[in-house]
């Protein structure tokens, strides 16, 4: 069993999760937030993948704040105030909302995002689905061009005790190494491989700890090589060279697993499917937190989703990850060529009928004020939660008076803050967004 599974989003105990989410470690909440009229909005199963997303964004802001975590160069980690502060040229932040109330979903709009994709959950969403359309049109490109794929999988032995930043400086230091040996040009040249992509991949057991490792997936050209030919000799030849560099680094890999080729028959987008991307029979592209798990292997969202409800391991596992890998490539291309493959290839449309996921259009606008109440309550989550649930502006005032008072209570807010009470419908008030009635 794993441990650190996140419930489907079906099951997933939002209440519970909000309040976790939005009280940081000193704070107590003195008011019911549950008292927020909820005028019977069905949510779907997409509005709650995404509030799971932010609430656990939420969870990793509070947990980088509190341990002070920076980046190298000794600035604050930006995932601590990623969705927090308005995007420049923004007069507001605002509320997003679809027009069909039938599929209520909400998001904050115009604030700036931390784009690192190690410690973020939005942010790894929207980057891992960027790469994986890259990678479909390098399949794409792949097909249509007579070239045929191959997966390789490099692994190397890890042990509970093995701290991350070992595991990965030497399983680099190793990967370097092969990549400039003679003995993979060779088969490069021999065998075709006009370009390949690798990325990193990171799980975690209870048992072995860290399991830092990679996957490629290499074009070949099939004019000058034999698939089966090509796959026995990267068995053979391939992994001979992987376990001697290993062995440079103090490392090593089992005979079996150390460098894996997926069988012949393997369909590429079983390479995106390691980011957690799956592709529906209609082509479109959809992240779900665990789908890359295994019974026993879970991935940082499970980590983070852990350390919300109070596991200290799990909250040391994720720190030391963010820690560890920001900053650090996760893709990257072989060889030149394969960007301007990707600039140049258009997708196919997918068919049949697709399910199209409604646009968004600014519905509030929030003053500064009452954004700064959302950001010092860390309630982002909260208010997307109740505007796709309620899609009522009484209902996200009321809610922001909570998070004011409770605010009050915990002594978090300044004299200006607390004293000031933004007269409805002025410029310092929550207003409907221009845009709103247009749309
Ligand atoms: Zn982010």
């Amino acid at each position: 069993m794993n441990p650190y599974a996140i419930p489907s989003s079906d099951s997933i105990d939002i209440d519970n999760h909000l309040k976790a989410a939005s009280q940081s470690a000193e704070s107590t909440s003195l008011v019911n937030t549950a008292n927020i009229p909820v005028i019977g909005i069905e949510t779907t199963k997409n509005t709650k993948r995404k509030l799971q997303k932010y609430l656990l964004r939420s969870v990793a802001r509070t947990l980088l704040t509190d341990a002070n975590m920076l980046t190298k160069a000794g600035n604050k980690h930006r995932t601590r105030t990623c969705g927090m502060h308005r995007r420049k040229g923004e007069r507001n932040v605002t509320i997003k909302l679809n027009k069909n109330p039938e599929q209520s979903n909400a998001s904050i709009g115009n604030t700036q995002s931390c784009t690192c994709l190690w410690g973020c959950p939005i942010c790894y969403e929207r980057i891992a689905m960027e790469n994986a359309e890259k990678i479909l049109k390098v399949i794409h490109w792949a097909k249509t061009n007579n070239h045929f794929t191959m997966m390789i999988a490099l692994t190397a032995s890890h042990k509970v005790e093995m701290p991350l930043e070992f595991s990965e400086r030497t399983f680099k230091a190793a990967w370097d190494k092969f990549n400039k040996s003679y003995a993979w040009k060779k088969f490069k040249k021999d065998y075709g491989v006009s370009h390949f992509i690798h990325n990193v991949d990171i799980t975690y057991t209870l048992e072995n700890g860290w399991h830092y490792h990679k996957h490629l997936l290499l074009i070949l050209d099939h004019d000058k090589a034999d698939v089966t030919e090509a796959h026995e000799k990267a068995n053979e030849i391939l992994t001979k060279l992987w376990q001697h560099q290993l062995k440079t680094e103090g490392r090593g890999a089992s005979e079996e697993h150390g460098l894996y080729v997926s069988d012949e028959n393997k369909s590429p987008s079983d390479y995106i499917a390691k980011t957690g991307i799956t592709v529906d029979d209609n082509g479109k592209l959809q992240w779900e937190m665990t789908s890359n798990e295994t019974k026993d292997s879970f991935n940082i969202w499970s980590i983070l989703n852990a350390a919300s409800k109070g596991d200290n391991h799990a909250e040391k596992l994720y720190l030391e990850y963010v820690k560890v890998m920001t900053g650090k490539n996760w893709m990257a291309y072989g060889q030149s060529g394969l960007q301007k493959i990707i600039e140049e290839i258009e997708l196919p449309e997918p068919e049949g009928d697709a399910e199209q996921v409604e646009e968004q259009h600014h519905w509030l606008k929030f003053s500064d004020y009452w954004w700064d109440i959302v950001k010092l309550s860390n309630g982002d989550a909260r208010i997307i939660d109740v505007a796709a649930k309620t899609r009522s502006i009484d209902a996200i005032r009321e809610l922001l008076e909570t998070m004011r008072i409770d605010l009050i209570y915990a002594n978090k807010l300044s004299d200006y803050y607390e004293k000031f009470i933004p007269i409805e419908n002025s410029v310092a008030d929550m207003r409907i967004h221009d845009d709103w009635t247009k749309t």
